[in-house]
């Protein structure tokens, strides 16, 4: 989508600090990070959110758990966690799905 700013990280049209990529997806590092490790992983399809996930695209997210999976192991986490805030009240600021993987620091339950 033209102007979705996670589209034109994606494509590297806008710098991030790229975690990972393959034809499916991308992960960058989060400007604003929550934890000592904080990335995103997205579709490079362009998803609104969790709410414009059906048949049709949900492999999609399935690769995006196995990448997640792919780089904690290969980062030696044991322990994170993966949030996907879903519209406005939930907390979500950019209209692209995106899923962020959050490591190293105890987390507390339930979330704020
Ligand atoms: P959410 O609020 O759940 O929609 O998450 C959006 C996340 O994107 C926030 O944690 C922001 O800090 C992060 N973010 C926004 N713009 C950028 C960017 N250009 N590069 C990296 N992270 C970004």
């Amino acid at each position: 989508m033209s102007d979705c700013i996670f589209c034109k990280i994606a494509s590297e049209e806008i710098p991030s600090k790229k975690v990972y990529e393959d034809e499916q997806c991308y992960a960058f590092y989060d400007l604003d990070p929550q934890a000592p490790t904080h990335f995103l992983v997205i579709p490079k399809a362009h998803i609104a959110s969790a709410l414009d996930i059906n048949e049709g695209n949900s492999m999609i997210v399935g690769h995006c758990f196995a990448v997640i999976a792919k780089v904690a192991k290969e980062r030696g986490f044991d322990s994170y966690r993966v949030v996907s805030n879903c519209g406005e009240q939930a907390g979500q600021s950019v209209f692209h799905l995106h899923f962020h993987v959050l490591a190293g620091r105890d987390m507390t339950w339930p979330p704020g």
